[in-house]
């Protein structure tokens, strides 16, 4: 975020690539068959179509995906769903349904998210520039891609990937809501420690920033890297912390719902010093990140993995808060 760039953490990519390839292509090379397409679709549509509210992951009979599959005869499908068994379709007495890796492709196919968005924007949007301060940021897509540039500095303010489906079923307005909801859905995984794309644990750390546009403000980084996926998420401290229920409450009390903002429209509190972040202690670290909201304030102390040890709702005199 940002445009703050740190380096990965050194880890023996060639081992890991070169143990898992073979195994891969092998599970790719199984997909590369319309049949078996068909079966991944059609289990999925007879799921949808037979499956009752409220009876949890239907299975399928052999008979009845055979109703849904344009295939020669039973002995052929008989012979594509024992090659996706154990891989894309679990098989049990009582018939098939779709693995992990079965719903991540058939989900991936039928949603249409190899395929290229409309393009978007610029669409002027709400909050300042996290650089210059001005009310002129602007929405846009481009290559896949939701960013968020000041049209006057022309600085990149945020980014963030998006889907095809999202920008299919949505209109303008509705496509931004649901990028502030599902930005603040993937910060709280983030913040509990799961990984958004894959869910393994992720391992996080607070690193501190030479060239942060807000110095004073919040010159910390949380950098949370998934060792499996290899997925790597940066948010500035306080945009982490923000998430916290103590401070979904605090926020909610006082009228404002920050899960529905836009991780943008934050900026303006970095900018005006009413959110900060500062190191209180060292071996072990701790980091307190002061939200404040008029004459009210909630102070979140972190550790090291930023993760909240306490909170506390604080009341000060106005004058306190004002930038000095
Ligand atoms: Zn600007
Ligand atoms: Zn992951």
């Amino acid at each position: 975020m940002n445009g703050v760039s740190i380096p990965l953490p050194s880890k023996d990519r060639t081992r890991r690539i070169m143990t898992e390839d073979n195994s891969a292509t092998n599970i790719f090379r199984l997909l590369s068959d319309d049949t078996r397409l068909d079966i991944l679709r059609a289990v999925a549509t007879a799921q949808h179509e037979l499956g009752d509210v409220g009876s949890g992951v239907a299975e399928l009979s052999f008979s009845e995906i055979y109703e849904y599959v344009e295939v020669e005869n039973t002995s052929k499908l008989s012979y594509h769903l024992g090659e996706l068994a154990g891989t894309y379709l679990r098989k049990t007495d009582q018939g098939y349904s779709l693995t992990h890796a079965g719903e991540r492709i058939v989900r991936f196919i039928l949603s249409g998210n190899y395929e290229q968005p409309d393009s978007f924007g610029p669409k002027p949007v709400d909050g300042i520039c996290v650089f210059c301060g001005k009310e002129a940021l602007e929405a846009s897509l481009s290559h896949q891609f939701f960013r968020i540039d000041c049209s006057v500095c022309e600085q990149s303010v945020t980014g963030q990937p998006i889907t095809p489906a999202q920008v299919k079923t949505h209109d303008e307005d509705a496509l931004i809501q649901s990028i502030k909801r599902r930005s603040a859905e993937v910060t709280k995984q983030i913040r509990s420690g799961l990984c958004p794309e894959c869910g393994a644990q992720l391992s996080t750390r607070i690193i501190e920033v030479a060239k942060t546009p807000l110095p004073d403000a919040d010159s910390f980084l949380v950098t949370s890297t998934c060792e499996e996926c290899l997925r790597r998420y940066n948010n500035p401290l306080t945009y982490s912390a923000v998430y916290h229920p103590a401070s979904i409450a605090f926020h909610w009390d006082r009228g404002v719902d920050v899960t529905s903002r836009g991780i943008w429209e934050f900026n303006e509190y970095l900018y005006d010093s009413r959110w900060t972040s500062e190191q209180i202690a060292s071996d072990p670290d701790e980091y307190e990140v002061v939200l404040r909201h008029e004459s009210d304030a909630i102070s979140l102390v972190l550790d090291s993995t930023a993760t909240v040890r306490r909170t506390e709702r604080v009341r000060r005199k106005k004058s306190d808060f004002q930038r000095s």
